[in-house]
């Protein structure tokens, strides 16, 4: 079979590398892809939101696969679009990506399906939601609805704080149209871990857990990022804690969506904060998380075009999955400067002699070729993977590969993993 991959990050690298083994992958195209999956597959300059030329493609290169990897596309409608054409395509319709793309349909459902989350209000206005800010005197959490490339979230600690962004969102729309309906929602406090769920509309499988790392500095400190590295298995998810996530979390939102009329298909992804009450959801996404797909995946030992197929056709209840049983740690190395303004263009050396350690996979995100050579072009450039037999030969095996990779300004966390050996 034939599969076009949509994407360019380290998720749909780490996508692109286990789709490449599979036994019935005739051919892998990637739009737009990165140079590290140029080993895999033929890259294709098409955008992920030209949901028109994407369709084309699939249609005259006989592609049997469309894989979504980011939310915007899927937001747009691709999904919709490649089966209107008779092409299978892996990710939920734009209807179901509500879920992540509008955070006050998420709440909508989480309420009427009695899902725990933070208690919280939309708003279409900014008086309205002045007032209730106001009325509040706890630390609150501003979120605009839309999709904002994961900065729209705000925590502050004092309602004038909350007041502020809110009119910054909706009156100076510093997020565009993404801050049109903000949600305003209690602080909740406890750790985070992601729950990431294979679902074919009906039958729900539970992929193992992981733990991402937002803020920018070590010990959770500074600016929110995209993801600054993950680690999987997570201990903070037990066994307990997962069938209690699945029985309130995935199972009545799945139910919910189909009493909506907008079955849910592909991944969904439950970030949740664990309280001393019990589980909460924070956000939903309805895509594969990055970088923590890059840990997960690099467990993964099943077929997951057979995976992916299974949930198109809605046969995931006749599936199962391996599991390497080894922890897997990702750590993203980035540009000086990120999450804030960056250089690019800084030459990449070592990521080869990383690779050739066992059990090492360097994920690219942000990397180009200009000039015959490897160089930085993004905030977050490469998710540096690695196995061993327990999280700390996992955790040490990652740095090592880290420590032969060179940019000039690379900054990463030196401590991704370590909260799980505490
Ligand atoms: P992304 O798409 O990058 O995962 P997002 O923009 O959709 O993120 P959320 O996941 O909802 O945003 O929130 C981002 C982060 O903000 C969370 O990982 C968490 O650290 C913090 N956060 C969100 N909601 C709350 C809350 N109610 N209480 C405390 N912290 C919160």
């Amino acid at each position: 079979m034939k599969v076009l991959l949509v994407g360019s990050g380290g998720r749909e690298h780490a996508i692109a590398w286990k789709l490449s083994k599979s036994k019935n992958l005739d051919k892998l195209f990637i739009a737009p892809g990165n140079p590290g999956m140029i080993k895999y597959g033929t890259t294709v300059d098409i955008d992920v939101n030209d949901t028109a030329a994407l369709v084309d493609f699939a249609a005259n290169n006989d592609i049997g696969l469309v894989v979504v990897g980011p939310e915007d596309p899927l937001a747009n409608g691709l999904v919709d679009a490649c089966e209107s054409a008779g092409i299978k395509a892996f990710g939920p319709s734009a209807a179901a990506a509500r879920l992540e793309a509008d955070k006050g349909f998420a709440k909508k459902i989480m309420k009427e399906n009695s899902i725990p989350t933070a208690e919280g209000r939309v708003f279409d206005n900014y008086p309205d939601a002045k007032s209730y800010i106001a009325s509040r005197d706890e630390s609150v959490v501003v979120k605009a609805a839309g999709l904002a490339k994961g900065k729209g979230v705000h925590v502050c600690d004092e309602p004038s704080e909350a007041i502020n962004i809110a009119e910054k969102i909706m009156c100076e729309n510093i997020y565009g149209d993404a801050g049109r309906t903000i949600v305003v929602e209690e602080k909740l406090i406890g750790q985070e871990a992601s729950i990431l769920a294979l679902v074919d509309g009906r039958t729900i499988y539970v992929l193992e857990s992981s733990q991402d790392h937002k803020p920018v500095g070590e010990g959770d400190t500074g600016l929110n990022t995209g993801g600054m590295g993950a680690y999987s298995p997570t201990p903070l998810v037990n066994e307990n804690m997962l069938d209690q996530i699945t029985r309130e979390v995935l199972v009545p939102v799945v139910d919910g969506m189909n009493r909506c009329g907008s079955p849910f298909r592909g991944v969904l992804y439950a970030g949740i904060m664990v309280t001393q009450a019990g589980p909460r959801v924070l956000e939903f996404n309805v895509r594969f998380g990055d970088p923590e797909t890059q840990p997960v995946l690099m467990r993964l030992k099943t077929d997951l075009l057979e995976v992916m197929l299974a949930v198109c056709e809605g046969r995931l209840d006749k599936m199962t999955l391996d599991w390497d049983r080894r922890p897997a740690v990702c750590v993203v190395m980035s540009s000086g400067g990120y999450p804030g303004s960056y250089e690019k263009g800084k030459e990449i050396t070592g990521v080869e002699n990383a690779m050739e350690l066992d059990d090492v996979m360097v994920f690219h995100a942000g990397t180009k070729i200009e000039n015959g050579k490897l160089v930085t072009a993004g905030g977050r450039v490469l998710g540096v993977t690695a196995m061993g037999d327990t999280l700390k030969e996992a955790q040490k095996r990652a740095y090592e590969a880290v420590d032969l990779i060179t940019f000039e300004g690379a900054y990463c966390r030196r401590d991704i993993g370590s909260k799980a050996l505490k």
